[in-house]
């Protein structure tokens, strides 16, 4: 094959491209596969370990997975789905582990309990009710309910100390929880692709994508040479975060011709006084603001990067018309088309709650981002916080039912040219849920292939039943689920 010609190139080397990259080697070690990315390393964007929260979503102790019906009960449903995702995720890296190719695994993955916040009447009576859904499913078996201050105060000491107010204040756990360098995870990832013949070419922007006699034509920038050239393959995933709309539009990828970006960065508090990191060994979880987004909801965790321990409280939103932490400004207005400008101007009609959200926290002064971390840490002092930037989303804007739409909740795989070209866009859970994220890119570009490959890659994500998930957790040197007592 002459040099420039490839079987599969992968556009980003974030934690999706990662991830896809290996499962493709797994099923076509005989295809040349390249992963391009644009930056000096891999994993320096959303899923570099400061630019997301580390949360190994699981459904565990996020209340946006679990809406309360009108009757007061609370469907599990959504809670349910992110928990088989989370666990395919695990078992895979389970299996890498064993393999060997993965390194150690506490260096990317460890146990944090995850703890959801009940507070005011309506809060406790909400957890309560959500606690009674998910109890009786295997995957939340360690989900324990209290009210109890004693109890409380043993799980959460920072969240309960200084409480004079009288509100009623309840919590779940599960000591399940993890806390997930995605940073980590994507270069060993990649390092394990290098190992099975695979490429990962750092400093390489593709600046566009056409589709030229039946093969996918990139055009890509040396950024440290500025040299140019092109480069051709026969299937093309557009793995690059924020960079994905642009690039699928620059594809003229009719299915995305009506959908518009815009983006959303996020900020935390973050801590690292050992006091305060010694008394808050969780994730605590919360309620989002009435009219907030999902995204918004207000979570204090205990993180653990680059071996060093902090607590991080947030995510504030903030704006930059940048489509990634380090794009251009230029990066939004050049989205804009004739084709999506409609969908823009009725998601602005449609989603005034969200905007007005927006423009809250964007103008909101310290005080406010302190008041909110003294819901959860009444005794949360301004010297001790810092505001610290975490990375940026580009929540996708469509049409649904007439309405200006946001896909904030949810990833959307885009597929065109007969399955040859996939892309990823949408936000949320996001890089918990990579594996079954890149097993449907897989199964929506390779129907014909599904049966030839369903063994190869059963042996990497074998289906994630207890015994699964419970060996995958000894090798990764998690806490075991211990089902709980019941109340
Ligand atoms: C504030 C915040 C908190 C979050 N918290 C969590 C959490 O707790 N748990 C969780 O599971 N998820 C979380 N997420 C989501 C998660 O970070 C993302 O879903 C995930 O990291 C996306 O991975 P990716 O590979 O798609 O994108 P990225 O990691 O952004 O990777 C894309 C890569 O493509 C490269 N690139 C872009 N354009 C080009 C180009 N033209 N040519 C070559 N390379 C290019 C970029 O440099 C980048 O390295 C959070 C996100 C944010 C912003």
């Amino acid at each position: 094959m002459p040099v420039g010609e490839w079987d599969a190139v992968l556009v980003g080397g974030g934690v999706m491209s990662a991830t896809l990259a290996v499962l493709l080697a797994e099923v076509r070690p005989d295809w040349r596969i390249a992963v391009l990315e644009r930056l000096d390393d891999a994993g320096q964007e959303s899923s570099a370990g400061w630019n997301n929260a580390g949360t190994g979503h699981a459904g565990l102790c996020e209340f946006n997975y679990t809406p309360q019906r009108p009757d007061g009960t609370v469907d599990p449903a959504g809670a349910v789905r992110v928990a088989e995702q989370f666990a395919a995720s695990l078992v895979f890296w389970g299996r890498l582990v064993e393999r060997g190719v993965l390194g150690p695994p506490e260096a990317f993955v460890r146990s944090v309990p995850h703890v959801g916040l009940g507070q005011g009447t309506d809060g406790v009576a909400y957890l309560r009710a959500r606690f009674e859904a998910l109890r009786g499913h295997p995957l939340f078996a360690d989900l324990e309910f209290s009210d109890d201050p004693g109890v409380l105060a043993s799980w959460l000491p920072l969240v309960l100390a200084g409480r004079t107010d009288g509100e009623p204040v309840a919590a779940t756990r599960a000591a399940q929880g993890t806390d997930v360098d995605y940073g980590v995870l994507t270069r060993r990832l990649l390092a394990a692709l290098r190992e099975r013949g695979g490429e990962v070419r750092l400093r390489t922007e593709v600046t566009s994508l056409r589709r030229r006699d039946g093969r996918w034509e990139l055009a890509v920038r040396d950024r440290a040479s500025g040299g140019r050239r092109r480069l051709r393959a026969r299937w093309v995933f557009v793995g690059a975060g924020g960079g994905t709309l642009p690039l699928l539009q620059s594809a003229r990828v009719p299915e995305v011709r009506r959908y518009g970006g815009f983006p959303i960065s996020g900020r935390f508090l973050r801590t690292e006084r050992p006091e305060l990191v010694a008394a808050h060994r969780a994730k605590a979880y919360g309620s989002a603001a009435p009219g907030a987004p999902p995204i918004s909801v207000p979570h204090l965790d205990l993180r653990v990067v680059d071996g060093r321990e902090s607590l991080l409280f947030g995510p504030f939103a903030a704006f930059s018309p940048r489509f990634l932490t380090r794009g251009r400004r230029s990066d939004l207005a050049r989205s804009v088309r004739l084709g999506n400008l409609p969908v823009l101007l009725a998601s602005a009609r449609d989603n005034r709650s969200l905007i007005a959200h927006l423009v809250r926290q964007v103008t909101a002064p310290p005080s406010t981002r302190m008041a909110a971390l003294r819901r959860f840490v009444p005794t949360a002092r301004d010297e001790d916080w810092t505001l610290v930037a975490a990375g940026q989303r580009v929540q996708v804007l469509k049409e649904t039912g007439g309405r200006g739409t946001l896909v904030g909740f949810g990833t959307e795989v885009v597929t065109s040219a007969g399955g040859s070209l996939a892309g990823l866009l949408g936000a949320s859970p996001g890089a918990s849920t990579a594996v079954a994220a890149m097993l449907d890119v897989l199964a929506a570009c390779f129907p014909a292939q599904a049966d030839e490959w369903r063994p190869r890659l059963a042996g990497l994500v074998p289906p994630p039943t207890p015994e699964e998930v419970a060996r995958a957790r000894r090798v990764l040197g998690l806490a075991p689920v211990r089902p709980a007592v019941a109340p």
